[in-house]
């Protein structure tokens, strides 16, 4: 496992947006280690699972702590909007799961097909069956392009498409596009699915992003920005709307509300949204294309899902929203972006969800009931030039829950721009080594 190469004090640094510098738990090291010989499974080797896994090594002694997950690579996903905006190479984002798994922990390198909490096991896509005393669902996002007619991930990177979420080799081909199109000027067209998505912010980042090549390249002056929101805002967070309202702006990005994209026709180069008043055609020679977001296909399956209410439609994880704790299935958290509460999403949530959830899963393993809750808080620093950024950060209430009381959380700065270009990457490794 690598080290960080910073060095964090209890209150870290930026949280990956910043309120977890405001963790209200001790450190782990200063935690007294709890003896058990529980069986724990970790569904997921994401942010959220390698930070489990780190954290409960850490806590517990005895345990036997399984991951479950397919993919060797590791993906520093919030670095994608800058590789798909040119300022950061594909290879900056790329590590392997291999490098972050902590010492001591199984890694069976298959995915999870079937969630059976009645049974307390899951069972492999070879057939496998792992029986667990805890779960840990980590699974994250399935990005559905295919939820888009016409669309599918092979067209990013081909006339004009672009989509940043699909990885770092998708993001640079969303950068060539980009490129290709802030030569000559153009349409570009920018948005975001009406499903609940991982970092929010990120399709903005990507209008605002071609909105500075464009006129970097001095093309700006003969193209179209449009940005199509799902409803009536930009964003969920109303002060943090209104002000992306006056970014757009300034910067004379159109914004068309109640835009939902619906199809795309590559040889057209059109693409269609649904509207309150039917179908819109808009013409484009760039768009970015945000899928639609679910949990991946074996927990949407699952009785671990929501089966009511708002997040019952695409899979979410039932959670109690403080404690992270499934409220049927009280030997079972659930962490990250799989996890169904409003807000969170980004990385930066991963690391306020884990120091949480593994305090309350220890209470539970010593038997105690779980008294640590998870406040919403929810950031991804909204890149708004090359150069500058806002550190938004809020929480469950849509407060504004800013790390850095001398920094305004609406105001673009450098400083905004120095935390998300040098600062985050390394608060997010050390967060995968359990260190904040
Ligand atoms: C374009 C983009 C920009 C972003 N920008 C920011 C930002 O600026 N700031 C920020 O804080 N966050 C940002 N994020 C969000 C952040 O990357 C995610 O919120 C974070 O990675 C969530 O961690 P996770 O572990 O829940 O999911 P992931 O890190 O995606 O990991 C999920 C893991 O589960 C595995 N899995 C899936 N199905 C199964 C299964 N059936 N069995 C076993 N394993 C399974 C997958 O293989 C994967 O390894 C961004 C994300 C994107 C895509």
């Amino acid at each position: 496992m690598t080290a960080p190469g910073v060095q964090l004090g209890r209150r870290g640094l930026f949280a990956l947006g910043a309120g977890g510098i405001a963790a209200a738990t001790l450190p782990q090291a200063a935690r007294a280690r709890e003896r058990t010989t529980a069986r724990i499974v970790i569904a997921g080797a994401g942010a959220a699972g390698i930070t489990m896994a780190a954290r409960l090594s850490q806590r517990l002694e005895g345990a036997r702590i399984t991951v479950l997950d397919r993919r060797e690579r590791h993906v520093y996903q919030p670095g994608l909007t800058l590789v798909g905006s040119g300022v950061w190479t594909p290879e900056k984002v790329i590590s392997t799961n291999a490098q972050w798994m902590p010492r001591g922990v199984a890694w069976i390198r298959e995915a999870v097909a079937e969630f059976d909490p009645v049974g307390n096991k899951v069972v492999t896509d070879t057939g496998r069956q792992v029986p667990y005393d805890f779960l840990v669902v980590a699974a994250g996002i399935e990005l559905n392009y295919a939820g888009i007619e016409g669309m599918s991930e092979a067209l990013i990177g081909r006339e004009g498409i672009g989509s940043v979420y699909a990885g770092p080799e998708a993001a640079a081909a969303t950068w060539r596009e980009m490129a290709r199109v802030a030569e000559r000027g153009g349409v570009l067209l920018h948005g975001r699915p009406a499903t609940e998505m991982k970092c929010a912010g990120a399709p903005l980042k990507l209008a605002l992003l071609s909105h500075a090549r464009l006129a970097r390249a001095g093309t700006r002056g003969r193209s179209e920005i449009v940005y199509n929101a799902h409803n009536d805002a930009t964003f969920s967070v109303p002060a943090i709307h209104r002000r992306v309202v006056e970014l757009f702006g300034e910067r004379g990005i159109r914004i068309n509300y109640g835009h939902v994209l619906k199809a795309v026709d590559p040889g057209r180069k059109i693409a269609t949204y649904r509207t309150a008043n039917g179908e819109v055609e808009l013409r484009y020679d760039f768009i970015h294309v945000v899928p639609p977001q679910r949990t991946p296909a074996a927990l949407r399956n699952s009785p671990l899902a929501w089966q009511s209410g708002p997040l019952a439609a695409d899979g979410w994880v039932e959670a109690d929203r403080r404690t992270l704790r499934h409220p049927r299935f009280p030997n079972v958290f659930t962490v990250g972006d799989a996890t169904g509460v409003p807000r969170g999403k980004t990385a930066a949530t991963v690391k306020k969800m884990t120091p949480v959830a593994t305090d309350n899963l220890v209470d539970v393993i010593a038997g105690r009931e779980p008294r640590a809750a998870f406040n919403g808080y929810t950031s991804c620093p909204l890149i708004t030039d090359i150069g500058r950024a806002m550190l938004v950060e809020f929480d469950y209430e849509g407060r504004l829950v800013p790390s850095f009381p001398f920094v305004d959380p609406l105001r673009e700065s450098w400083f905004g721009w120095l935390v998300k270009d040098q600062l985050i990457h390394a608060v997010y490794e050390a967060m995968l080594g359990g260190w904040v």
